[in-house]
């Protein structure tokens, strides 16, 4: 199983780090080992000191394929969830200012939350998914699935050209506007169209 993230997919988002906007989605990877562990607190680990949440629409693959067509691409994933992409934000952007890679950053253990609920595709209006992010019971981030840049079926598209998609690996589609520092104690409640299917405690 593998994680495929994009970045800068929200216009709103690539504001508030200063980003470019991309002309091709922008593609990284986090290993199997980043996965939470179902129902396991995040710990929040001593080489940054600024990890933030990223709340983030999840695709899961169905369907193994490679150069996957766009308009074929529905037939790649049949359920959506709720992830959060955790990043250590200091060190991502000590990397990038130096050019160089900045996996360590977003591919630490324990930086992929994925919702143990995934909604079946058909039940949901794919170009207009809300979803949001409460931290201590607060808003924090609020998305929904038409402002993204790149669309789901673009996405599975472009990434297949270079990775073989293969069953039960899970795409993290970007996040919107709204990241922030998390601390020791908070806790993270994420929704898809109101409904509550993601919950993670800071530790
Ligand atoms: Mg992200």
């Amino acid at each position: 199983m593998k994680i495929i993230c994009i970045g800068r997919n929200y216009a709103g988002h690539i504001k508030e780090l200063n980003n470019m906007k991309e002309s091709k989605p922008l593609i990284f990877l986090k290993p199997e080992t980043a996965v939470q562990p179902k129902n396991h607190p995040f710990f929040i680990p001593d080489f940054s000191d600024n990890i933030q949440y990223e709340s983030e629409i999840l695709l899961k693959i169905c369907k193994l394929g490679k150069n996957i067509e766009e308009k074929f691409a529905y037939k790649y994933y049949n359920e959506i969830g709720l992830g959060i992409d955790f990043t250590a934000r200091d060190l991502q952007n000590n990397l990038k200012t130096k050019g160089k890679p900045w996996e360590i950053a977003k591919g630490f253990d324990g930086s992929a939350k994925i919702s143990n609920e995934f909604i079946n595709k058909n039940e949901l209006i794919l170009d207009d998914i809300d979803f949001s992010l409460k931290l201590n019971n607060e808003i924090v981030q609020n998305g929904n699935s038409s402002d993204m840049i790149f669309s789901f079926d673009e996405i599975i598209s472009y990434v297949s050209k270079f990775f073989t998609l293969k069953i039960g690996d899970i795409i993290f589609t970007g996040t919107p506007a709204g990241v922030g520092r998390i601390k020791k104690n908070d806790i993270l409640e994420g929704f898809l169209n109101k409904k509550k299917i993601l919950e993670v405690k800071i530790k």
